[in-house]
């Protein structure tokens, strides 16, 4: 972990400017919530800020605090001192909205925890020690001396909860569990975000689940599990809900688990590992990126195509004794 670089600070370091927090294409908690714990921080600076992206976000993370004021950003105004980007390793991940804010903003600030960042900001700082962005912001919180409200508190426990399986990947370290401490500490209650995150299914989701896992399949020699989804299989809303990809991994024997869904004709894969393979490498074959234990990419159609030629790659990527699936 390095320090806060002085520009990152510089950027936000006085009161009443403008800020627009972008978020990336299909935003997780890790984006949100580090984009609504920075605005309400600078909020409370005097800033004025808006909070917006090409997508909406999930109904799941409705408890987010400040989340109503997340807007799907068609057209971006003018006047804005910082354009903030978190958790966005490329343009491409904003559809567009990054040239507009270009245009929009004096400085675009980029701060993440992907290897693959492109370095598109005026000021970039990229963390990849960092478990989630929701680390650096709260390192930068603590920089500008800005106070850690339970909302802010959250938001930012919220973004490495899920950033980090619930504290369960490689990527937690001392410092995640310390900042995590800090956190509750400062009145994010992690019984409720938990209770919040996994244990607000409806009815209808565990038959849904069951019907879904029974796809699951196991390559011959057991590292590699997919879970592959034709469109329309199941609704949208259960798909963005659930972390599919985490009950392949789930198998003891698997090093490298995937999952497909095929959606508008396209096909999107997240894949999930546990140290045997980089999967950004495996990613990149197809134009996607991501973390070493958690990457994505979005192929073609077919289903079935895009199903082998996935699996194909995650075969040669797999060290010598581990293939022969
Ligand atoms: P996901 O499987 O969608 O949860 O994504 C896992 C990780 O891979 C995240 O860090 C994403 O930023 C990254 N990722 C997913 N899809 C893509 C893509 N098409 N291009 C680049 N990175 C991606
Ligand atoms: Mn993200
Ligand atoms: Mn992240």
């Amino acid at each position: 972990m390095a320090g806060v670089p002085d520009a990152v600070v510089k950027a936000f370091d006085r009161r009443g400017g403008r800020a627009l927090m972008l978020g990336h294409v299909h935003p997780d908690a890790d984006v949100l919530g580090t984009l609504l714990a920075l605005g309400a921080a600078l909020e409370g600076r005097g800033w004025r800020v808006i909070y917006g992206g090409p997508h909406a976000p999930p109904a799941s993370l409705a408890f987010l605090p400040g989340i109503e004021r997340y807007e799907v950003l068609d057209r971006i105004e003018d006047g804005f001192d910082v354009a903030v980007l978190t958790d966005c390793p490329n343009p491409e991940r904003t559809e567009g909205r990054l040239e507009a804010a270009r245009r929009a903003a004096r400085t675009i600030v980029d701060i993440d925890h992907h290897p693959d960042n492109r370095l598109y900001g005026d000021v970039n700082w990229i963390d990849v020690t960092a478990a989630a962005t929701g680390e650096m912001i709260y390192r930068l919180l603590g920089a500008l001396g800005l106070p850690l409200t339970p909302a802010i508190a959250t938001n930012l426990l919220t973004a490495i909860h899920t950033d980090t399986g619930s504290f369960r990947y490689s990527n937690v370290t001392p410092e995640t569990l310390r900042i995590a401490a800090d956190l509750v500490q400062a009145g994010a209650e992690p019984a409720a975000i938990s209770s919040a995150l996994y244990e607000r299914r409806t009815p209808d989701a565990l038959r849904l689940l069951a019907d879904t896992l029974g796809r699951v399949e196991l390559s011959a020699d057991g590292r590699i599990a997919w879970l592959a989804l034709p469109a329309g299989l199941v609704p949208d809303h259960f798909v963005e809900s659930e972390e599919l990809v985490n009950y392949p991994r789930s198998i003891a024997s698997v090093q490298v688990a995937c999952l497909l869904r095929e959606h508008g004709g396209r096909v999107k894969v997240s894949l999930r590992g546990k140290g045997a393979v980089d999967l950004t490498r495996v990613a990149a074959r197809f134009g996607g990126g991501g973390h070493a234990n958690a990457a994505g990419c979005t192929l073609p159609g077919p289903l079935a195509a895009a199903t082998s030629q996935v699996l194909g790659a995650v075969r040669e990527a797999l060290p010598a004794a581990a293939r022969g699936a």
